[in-house]
């Protein structure tokens, strides 16, 4: 049953079928087994128009609305995870916001990146400053007509082999007062002073590198921030609702493992024989094979309805709550549909010559990534109740203080 889609899009749905079918199925143990980014498939996924999908026409794009691009990912994903997560962030995250918040020429200069099968790199993350990514100390001090940029990211997936980085950092002006959080475009090979650092060796996922990057003393032209709307006071929040895209891609990843892991165990139910007949006729397997469809179908919901979202209540990007429910809902069910899966194939699914054991590490990563489970349960439950959730000591204290004053008043 395909609900929801019109025939376009059954179309580009068939289309990243048969290229992930055909292409980037038959190299995916290699990617994985190897460590190398699959530059042999990204040229595919250029040649086939995947990169930049979301790149409006105004700059050369076809204007492709996310939800497309969830199609293209899940296929990807089905076959390769680390596929999946290039065509991610080759149409969300960093270039979402570029082309929404960019200038003129920083829109033209990202998208000619991203159309020619450059997978931006997005870097927030710090040694320090994991989930609480607004405790970053990366800083960019205003010198006349050039912003310095000095600090260290980790886990920036891409580094080494994206060009276009997207940074942020805190914006300090000349007198040294501080601004608020900015983003900065920079790129690799021509900004000196953007370094890529050690990579993280990781569990799985293992194409697309995860490294550190260092900015020393890297000199930015001023017009290569991108000023979020609201102004940098408010910065984090614009960038982070431009990363809600992202999110619902890293969604989308964890659902096309899960699907391939999925298709796999169907078919292998029927072929496996044991105690004289398929091991798809003993209803263990059965209910564990319905289990899976079912939780796969409610994932897909969750992700489409997420990224259907996107441009409605003047917000050009996914709901924040639509987007974070998806997420965790998608993440932790491919753990448990890859993990299951796995067990279908008995002995076979924990061998490294089946492709079961590379999909379940893959998996895990998605409850990580991107806002953990457990934060992403925070976004959640501060929308529900309608109320800022601070998580550091004092703003709980500031707030709670602020509720019994409140209550006071009322009674
Ligand atoms: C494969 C991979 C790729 C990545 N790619 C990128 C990238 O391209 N760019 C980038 O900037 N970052 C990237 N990251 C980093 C990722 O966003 C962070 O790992 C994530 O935000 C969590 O930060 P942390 O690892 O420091 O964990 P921590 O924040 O140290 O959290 C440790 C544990 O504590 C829990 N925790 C923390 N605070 C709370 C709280 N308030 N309530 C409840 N639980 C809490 C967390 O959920 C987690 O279980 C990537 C990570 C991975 C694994």
């Amino acid at each position: 049953m395909t609900f929801g889609l019109t025939p376009e899009q059954e179309a580009l749905r068939e289309k990243a079928r048969d290229l992930a079918e055909r292409v980037v199925a038959p190299r995916a143990a290699e990617v994985d087994r190897t460590e190398s980014y699959p530059w042999d498939n990204v040229q595919a996924l250029t040649d086939a128009g995947f990169m930049g999908m979301t790149v409006p026409k105004a700059y050369g794009g076809p204007g492709r609305s996310y939800m497309d691009v969830t199609l293209v990912i899940e296929e990807m994903a089905a076959q390769c995870g680390v596929t999946g997560r290039v065509v991610v962030e080759g149409n969300m995250g960093a270039i979402s916001a570029v082309m929404q918040y960019g200038t003129e020429p920083q829109k033209k200069r990202a998208a000619e990146f991203v159309l020619s099968g450059d997978k931006p790199a997005i870097c927030i993350t710090e040694p320090d400053a994991g989930s609480a990514a607004t405790e970053m100390t990366t800083r960019a001090d205003k010198r006349g007509n050039t912003y310095v940029l000095n600090g260290k990211k980790h886990w920036i997936t891409g580094g080494g082999v994206s060009r276009l980085h997207l940074i942020f950092a805190r914006v300090f002006d000349e007198s040294g007062a501080e601004q608020g959080i900015g983003g900065f475009l920079a790129f690799r090979g021509e900004d000196d002073g953007l370094v890529i650092g050690a990579r993280e060796p990781t569990m799985g996922l293992r194409g697309i590198p995860e490294t550190e990057v260092l900015f020393q003393d890297l000199a930015l032209p001023a017009d290569r921030l991108v000023m979020p709307p609201s102004g940098l006071k408010r910065g984090f929040a614009d960038l982070m609702n431009a990363y809600n895209a992202q999110r619902v891609g890293a969604g989308t990843v964890a659902l096309g493992l899960a699907e391939g892991a999925y298709r796999r165990a169907l078919a292998f139910s029927k072929e496996r024989e044991q105690f004289g007949r398929p091991i798809a006729e003993f209803q263990g397997l059965q209910w564990m094979l319905a289990d899976m469809s079912v939780q796969l179908e409610a994932a897909r919901a969750l992700i489409w309805r997420a990224a259907s979202t996107a441009g409605q209540n003047g917000n050009p990007f996914p709901d924040s709550l639509a987007a974070a429910q998806s997420k965790i809902f998608a993440s932790e069910m491919a753990i448990k549909v890859a993990s299951d899966a796995l067990q279908v194939h008995g002995a076979r699914g924990y061998s490294r010559n089946w492709p079961m054991e590379r999909i379940l590490r893959d998996a895990r990563m998605f409850t990580i990534g991107g806002g953990t489970a457990q934060i992403l349960r925070t976004v959640v439950a501060s929308r529900l109740l309608d109320r800022k959730l601070p998580q550091t000591r004092d703003g709980h204290a500031k707030l709670a203080a602020a509720d019994a004053l409140r209550i006071q008043a009322a009674e």
